[in-house]
């Protein structure tokens, strides 16, 4: 069969499919009883469950955390993970953003690109494979989450109902795919003595702390000298007030993901910095400096480290000050080939200090599968078959998809590289083009892993 040319002929389906999906607002809402994240994600995976019914596969709802479409025989299952939950649709649409929208050869919607079109996508992959006839000595299994956006606890659920997948890909980062993500490692700082009257900035601990207001006595530092050490930062904007005895600093820094945190710059970090230039002594500006820093890269804990596959990535997200003692919660990302017991054993000595304390939080361990191993090449070779793209090169990233929460598999598309797709933003888009070469490089891939 002419697999492109098939899908071509399916493409106009296809769309109405996803348009069927996007109408749902599927963002995690309250928990309800039978419906742990709320009516849009039960109701999406009732729709894309049926939907896949009526396509002719085998379906199941997994208790409203996730569900399944499968085809095939034997042992073993290739496990395709996507997701139906979306996040909020934000402000700054100009369609609307539960209405599929076609504008020429461009689809617009949330979810388009993530992820409710790779759930349609993969699923088309079924049917085009079912259509040629050939043997299954495998199932092939779309699992359809329905908490992505939220933490996976989807995935969790699936772990302890259902059998485990052998191989597989999640559809929900870039081509030609992610052999590597990160380790993860949380920590909250806080403050022994310190005269600083009150800090408070940032707005989630997996982004660089953008705005910071701290205030402080105009005994302890010269609010000239304040202005002058905050002029030579990065900082995009600052004030300093003096009133009733107090400076109060209000910083405007830069927020960035938290995997790559030097494209952004810290409100608190270089509040922090100013703070000792302009001649502050304190026990917690001194902690903080030495410890956190501007660096990005945990030296501070001596945690500076790196790998061929990358370096260590250090982030503070949120400080707050609750009852006179400051909190910062660090989101650090580590090399692939760092485990969770060897970060413990680098960063203990540093862990409790006369000037401030740190303990660890949470601790999740990395995901890495060697370029060569028969998966990680089954799946590149799909990609570069059907585009004959051999440029871009798979990578190792600071984030993290379902391929952490379901053993055996590695994120594989749907997204490219050098293409913004606006997840997560206002007018989010797939084009068709894209749409349609996703099936076929997933028609590729699955039968690259059923040869395996
Ligand atoms: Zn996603």
């Amino acid at each position: 069969m002419d697999v492109k040319k098939r899908v071509e002929e399916l493409s106009e389906e296809m769309i109405s499919q996803l348009g069927r999906l996007v109408k749902y607002d599927s963002k995690r809402g309250e928990a309800l009883p039978g419906k742990p994240f709320g009516e849009g994600p039960a109701a999406v995976l009732a729709e894309a469950l049926q939907l896949a019914e009526e396509m002719g596969f085998e379906t199941k709802n997994l208790d409203n955390y996730c569900g399944y479409a499968q085809i095939g025989e034997g042992k073993d299952i290739i496990g395709i993970a996507a997701h139906l939950d979306i996040v909020p649709a934000g402000e700054g649409w100009s369609t609307d953003p539960f209405t599929l929208t076609r504008k020429g050869d461009v689809l617009y919607g949330r979810g388009v690109s993530d992820d409710k079109g790779a759930v349609i996508a993969s699923l088309y992959a079924l049917k085009v494979l079912q259509e040629e006839g050939i043997a299954l000595n495998k199932r092939i299994r779309v699992i359809m989450g329905c908490a992505e956006e939220t933490g996976s606890p989807c995935m969790v659920h699936y772990g302890q109902v259902e059998e485990p997948v052998t191989v597989g890909f999640t559809p929900d980062a870039e081509f030609p795919g992610i052999y590597g993500e990160k380790g993860m490692m949380a920590l909250l700082v806080k403050s022994k003595n310190t005269k600083i009257i009150d800090m408070n900035g940032g707005f989630v601990t997996n982004a660089v702390c953008n705005h910071c207001i701290t205030v402080v006595p105009a005994a302890e530092v010269e609010a000239e000298a304040l202005r002058k050490a905050l002029e030579k930062t990065p900082l995009k904007e600052f004030t300093v007030k003096e009133e009733d005895g107090k400076l109060t600093i209000d910083a405007v820094g830069v927020a960035a993901h938290a995997s790559t945190p030097l494209l952004g710059v810290n409100a608190a970090s270089y509040t922090m910095k100013a703070l000792a230039e302009a001649g502050m002594q304190d026990d917690f500006v001194d902690y903080y400096n030495s410890h956190i820093g501007t660096a990005c890269n945990g030296e501070g804990f001596g945690i500076n480290v790196e790998d061929d596959y990358g370096n260590l990535t250090f982030n503070n997200g949120i400080v707050k000050t609750e009852d006179g003692v400051i909190s910062c919660t660090i989101d650090i990302r580590v090399p692939v080939t760092y485990t969770p017991e060897k970060m413990r054993e680098l960063i203990a000595p540093y862990l409790e200090d006369e000037k401030g304390s740190c303990t660890i939080v949470n601790q999740v361990e990395s995901l890495f599968f060697p370029l060569d191993s028969p998966m990680v090449k089954a799946l590149h070779q799909a990609y570069i078959d059907v585009t004959g793209d051999t440029e871009r090169q798979m990578q190792v990233i600071g984030g993290g998809t379902y391929a952490k929460e379901v053993p055996g598999i590695i994120a594989f598309g749907c997204g490219w590289q050098d293409e913004d797709n606006h997840i997560h933003n206002a007018d989010e888009f797939l084009k068709l083009d894209q749409f349609k070469l996703q099936v076929e490089i997933y028609v590729q891939a699955i039968k690259n892993l059923l040869a395996l």
